[in-house]
């Protein structure tokens, strides 16, 4: 069966509207199986990649769930990051514009609790949170899941990943055997399993095959450099590529540190999005990167997880990602809404094998790419000061630039050298 249209969904009119207003012409994929299936009361496990549209495929159900003007929550939605606890209540807060008595907050470290305590007491139906946080309001009693209806856990893989089985166990043992359950996972390993097994009632399967296995609109390179030449090799493709925004992925934090170093150096705008950085200062730089304060994002796996941020030209892999699971949600970043990217791979000579492995998992050969020679550099930033040369001349209005040179074009210098002269001030050396 295929439905091409939200409104076979089963979805409140008024939840429809905020969709059709939000641009979402038709349910992708995930969506399209999970939200009957959610809104059915189903125990639901979905697989499925990044920016596949998880967040409203259980986000919608949700809103539509939930107990409309309660005083205590109905709906729980854990989330593996701080990042990702404020775009999902970002987006949920949206889906809800016209739904009235339904108001996510959002619990995550790094924020005062105070503030998040002020906000749950006046009555939150809908809780966004990431675990840890999540424990402590339970503890201090000012989190009470006896009216809950539905726990969603997003991005269950990446949660164990980081350590926050106990805390994700300890929260399903209050819920479990009232509340409905819902897990998205990229991946199904024996740890998930054992959560659905253990914590919830014969789970549908929901697994969609992420168009990013392919990634149709992603130019997939590889560049067989040495590590040492890495960062030069950045500098380069930005320079002549004409890219904007870029997203870096290191294995480590302090490589991440480093590197960021690195291209400050070289008078780029870089900043560094890690884990062991302040929520203030984790926020701070995602919203310059949103609003093109940086142009180069360096980031380890974890933290840039999930992220929604349009318009990254290209991804590099600074590291050879440790799973081929990761190299697809990295180079995902990029190409996003039919538009195309590019992703770029370092490797030099005995990294071949693993990314060998990455080319088989995800049925795709990077094809390589020389690293930009220092004259491609050089070629390119002529070209760029041509064409603009050639756009200035066709402006016209040289009028009184004509004026001032005249005069020395009637001495020794002949009209060409003096162009020449000028285009190399402005060029720089050649
Ligand atoms: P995931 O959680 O699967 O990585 P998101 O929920 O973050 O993906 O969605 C990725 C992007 O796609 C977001 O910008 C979201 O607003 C957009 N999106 C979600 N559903 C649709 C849809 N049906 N049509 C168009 N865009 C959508
Ligand atoms: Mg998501």
């Amino acid at each position: 069966m295929d439905i091409n249209s939200f409104s076979d969904l089963g979805i409140d009119p008024k939840i429809l509207q905020t969709v059709v207003e939000m641009g979402f012409e038709e349910p992708t994929p995930i969506q399209n199986r999970c939200i009957p299936a959610i809104l059915s009361g189903r125990d639901l496990v979905g697989q499925a990649q990044t920016g596949t549209g998880k967040t409203a495929a259980f986000g919608i159900p949700a809103i539509q769930m939930a107990d409309r003007g309660s005083k205590t929550p109905s709906i729980l939605i854990l989330c593996p990051t701080r990042e990702l606890a404020i775009q999902v209540t970002g987006e949920l807060i949206k889906l809800a514009k016209y739904i009235d008595g339904v108001f996510t907050v959002p619990v995550y470290g790094g924020q005062p609790i105070a503030r998040q305590l002020q906000a749950l007491k006046k009555g939150a139906q809908i809780v966004v949170g990431t675990p840890g946080r999540v424990i402590d309001h339970l503890k201090r009693g000012t989190l009470k899941l006896g009216a809950l209806k539905l726990v969603v856990l997003d991005e269950a893989d990446e949660m164990l990943n980081m350590g926050f089985r106990e805390d994700l166990e300890e929260i399903l043992s209050f819920s479990h055997g009232k509340s409905q359950t819902v897990m998205f996972s990229a991946t199904v390993p024996k740890p998930i399993r054992q959560i659905m097994n253990r914590w919830m009632t014969e789970p549908e399967m929901i697994k969609v095959e992420g168009k990013t296995e392919t990634a149709p609109g992603i130019e997939q390179y590889i560049m067989e450099v040495r590590d040492s030449v890495r960062t030069e090799a950045v500098s380069r493709v930005m320079d002549i590529g004409n890219f904007k925004l870029a997203l870096i992925f290191c294995n480590t934090k302090r490589l991440c540190d480093t590197l960021v170093e690195e291209l400050q150096a070289r008078g780029y705008s870089a900043d560094a999005l890690h884990g062991d950085m302040t929520q203030i200062v984790r926020d701070k730089v995602m919203n310059k990167f949103r609003n093109r304060g940086i142009d180069m994002l360096v980031a380890t796996d974890v933290a840039a997880r999930g992220l929604d941020v349009d318009n990254i030209d290209i991804v590099f892999n600074y590291d050879i990602p440790q799973d081929p699971e990761y190299y697809v949600h990295r180079i995902g970043r990029t190409g996003r809404a039919g538009k195309t990217g590019v992703a770029i791979t370092f490797a030099s000579g005995r990294k071949r094998k693993r990314i060998q492995f990455i080319e088989k998992v995800i049925r795709t050969r990077l094809q390589p790419i020389p690293m930009p020679s220092m004259h491609d550099v050089e070629q390119s930033k002529i070209d760029a000061h041509y064409e603009e040369l050639i756009e200035t001349l066709e402006a016209g209005g040289l009028r009184p630039y004509i004026e001032q040179l005249e005069p020395l074009a009637e001495s020794e210098f002949t009209p060409i050298e003096i162009a020449a002269a000028l285009f190399k001030m402005r060029v720089g050396k050649v």
